[in-house]
């Protein structure tokens, strides 16, 4: 049995995370309603089968199993809970929010749908464009536990599954947490590069020490090699998403009483390059900062200018 005859499955939010991954799920043999602003975005999935909905709650009245990727908790709460929102539908049975949203928002979102009988999953992704193109992503998934056993042969092909229980939020906050540590390698290795560069290194040999030292972390062993040493800043994670990750991480940390110091710093970093380069910039970008205000590019012609 394929699994078209087992399920009919929504996509609310086709971008860069929600396009691979809707087409993974094409590709395991479901059959998709998808929904998305952007016709560029829908493009791609609806030459490869999947069926055009007009507005999320047209999704929800097509699919029992909704699912989201979309860019704010704002946009996630108004998507579903708004007027043309998908619990204005009349078949969804279980939402799964992939997008990062926040505790916060998740759980009013929850309790909100479950009023309407629809039970809910917070199921946020880490592992950026490409693994969610290769299935490779880890979904840190919290909610009731039929719900996520109902979803599980589902979103086994988007990647790594952590079940973290039946709390709502918890997979936010621990998603949350994840992207402080991922926004703080960037900005670390920013200064840290920059700081080795103008003084004569060489970038790359620079990252080939740091990789085998104890200074490596995510940015050293891929964004830096791929995006930042290349200046192609196109690691595919915009700066205004980082920002708001960040921001939400804090804020999150703030409520729980827990002193968030250097992610205050890191937030500030995401600001500024946000105001500086735009939102819709590579996050890898905050290198470009610390570049500018020390006067010299990694990997560029002035790098080894003094
Ligand atoms: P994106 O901007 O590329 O995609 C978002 C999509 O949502 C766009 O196609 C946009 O047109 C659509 N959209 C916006 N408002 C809409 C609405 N009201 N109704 C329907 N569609 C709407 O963003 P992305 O990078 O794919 O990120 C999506 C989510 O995944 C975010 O929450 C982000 O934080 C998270 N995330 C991103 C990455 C990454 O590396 N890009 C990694 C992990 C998690």
């Amino acid at each position: 049995m394929s699994g078209s005859d087992q399920l009919s499955v929504g996509f609310i939010g086709v971008g860069r995370m929600g396009g691979p991954m809707a087409t993974r799920l094409i590709a395991a043999g479901y059959s998709l309603v998808v929904f998305d602003t952007q016709e560029a975005a829908l493009a791609p999935l609806l030459a490869q089968g999947a069926q055009r909905a007009t507005s999320p709650a047209d999704v929800a009245d097509r699919a029992e199993i909704v699912m989201a990727s979309l860019p704010t908790p704002k946009i996630v709460t108004e998507a579903i809970l708004g007027a043309t929102g998908a619990v204005q539908g009349s078949r969804m049975q279980v939402f799964v929010d992939l997008s990062t949203s926040g505790p916060g928002a998740t759980i009013a979102l929850s309790k909100a749908l479950l009023a309407r009988g629809v039970a809910s999953l917070d199921a946020p992704v880490s592992g950026g464009v490409t693994g969610a193109r290769n299935g490779k992503l880890s979904l840190m998934v919290s909610g009731p536990r039929d719900a996520y056993d109902r979803v599980e042969p589902l979103i086994k092909h988007l990647g790594r599954l952590f079940y973290l229980g039946d709390q709502p939020g918890l997979g936010q906050t621990l998603k949350l947490a994840n992207n402080l540590m991922s926004a703080a390698a960037i900005a670390i290795t920013a200064e840290a590069m920059t700081m080795g560069v103008k003084a004569g290194i060489d970038p790359t040999v620079m990252l080939e020490v740091l990789n085998a030292s104890s200074g490596r972390n995510t940015a050293t062993e891929d964004k830096y090699p791929r995006c930042v040493v290349t200046r192609r800043f196109d690691f595919g994670f915009s700066t205004g998403l980082s920002f708001k990750d960040v921001r939400l991480c804090v804020e999150e940390a703030e409520a729980l009483g827990v002193p968030m110091v250097v992610g205050s710093a890191v937030r500030q970093m995401l600001s500024i390059t946000q105001n500086q380069f735009g939102a819709d910039s590579d996050c890898t970008c905050i290198a470009k900062t610390v570049e500018q205000w020390a006067g010299c590019e990694i990997g560029g012609q002035n790098s080894n200018d003094k």
